[in-house]
């Protein structure tokens, strides 16, 4: 009997990465300026980790594409800047994400509008390019629930952009960024 070795030479092995698709379901008129800079932030928020964000619109999806994973976030309101009145009251979350008896559901809703007035204060009278810093912040927002829906987890980290609630300069700072716990949720 003769043994057959088989001898493989062993290629550097690619890093794993997981394809992510974010379907994106707008509500109403948006900046294509935002929805710009909102997919370059999410790249770079998540450059640190395993997942490959691909941001589809929906509208422009056909009905029998297929994804090996997908999460499904809409935009409500309108998603560019305008001139907000002051609001006494800016509470309120930014997006949420549904769960069906405590099981986190790949579903989330970002209210532009919210999002929107919190950085207009945030910017005060030089905001530079308004719809510019918007899409960044609403790339913020999303990733906080990106993280919630891939992560499964409903829990919060202590600073960067998946702590309990960021505020609107947090939204539109130089940098904020997955903390090395975050990074550790995902797969
Ligand atoms: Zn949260």
């Amino acid at each position: 009997m003769r043994t057959l070795l088989l001898l493989v030479g062993i290629a550097t092995i690619p890093a794993f990465a997981l394809d992510l698709t974010v379907l994106l379901d707008v509500e109403q008129k948006h900046s294509q300026r935002a929805l710009a800079e909102m997919r370059k932030e999410l790249s770079k928020v998540f450059k640190p980790t395993n997942l490959n964000i691909a941001v589809r619109l929906r509208q422009d999806t056909r009905p029998d594409e297929t994804y090996n994973d997908v999460v499904m976030v809409k935009l409500k309101g309108t998603c560019r800047m305008q001139n907000y009145a002051p609001l006494m009251d800016e509470r309120g979350p930014f997006a949420w994400t549904h769960t069906v008896d405590g099981k986190i559901l790949p579903f989330s809703e970002v209210a532009c509008d919210h999002v929107a007035r919190s950085i207009q204060e945030a910017m005060g009278e030089n905001g530079g390019d308004r719809d510019r810093l918007l899409g960044r912040a609403l790339a913020r927002v999303m990733a906080h629930e990106i993280v919630h829906m891939v992560g499964k987890c409903a829990d919060h980290s202590h600073a960067g952009v998946f702590r309990h609630a960021l505020s609107g300069r947090q939204l539109i700072a130089d940098r904020l960024e997955l903390q090395p716990e975050d990074i550790a949720r995902l797969p």
